[in-house]
């Protein structure tokens, strides 16, 4: 049996439990799409060998953080309860 526990105060819980709720966060970036000029010429192969030697330097997790994460967490009903009343803290 797989057992489980709250990652907010770490109250036993079990697969089934009718206690038990997961939680997933997303955060990701809000930027829409780029307004390009067409009167701006641009070096899009220069443009793109910089992009590709600035992510070859970057730490991968940071990388990650600035697109993209997603969390996952398993909370008890208590810690359920606080996290709705205050979602942010
Ligand atoms: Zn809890």
């Amino acid at each position: 049996m797989i057992r489980y526990e709250c990652d907010k105060c770490g109250a036993p819980l079990h697969a089934n439990d009718p206690r038990r709720f997961i939680v997933k966060i997303e955060v990701y970036a809000a930027a829409g799409h780029i307004e390009l000029d067409p009167e701006q010429t641009v070096d899009a192969d220069a443009a793109l060998k910089e992009v590709i030697e600035q992510l070859a330097r970057a730490n991968p997790d940071e990388v990650e953080d600035q697109t993209y994460r997603c969390l996952r967490f398993d909370l008890c009903d208590a810690c359920r309860r606080q996290l709705l009343a205050r979602p942010l803290g």
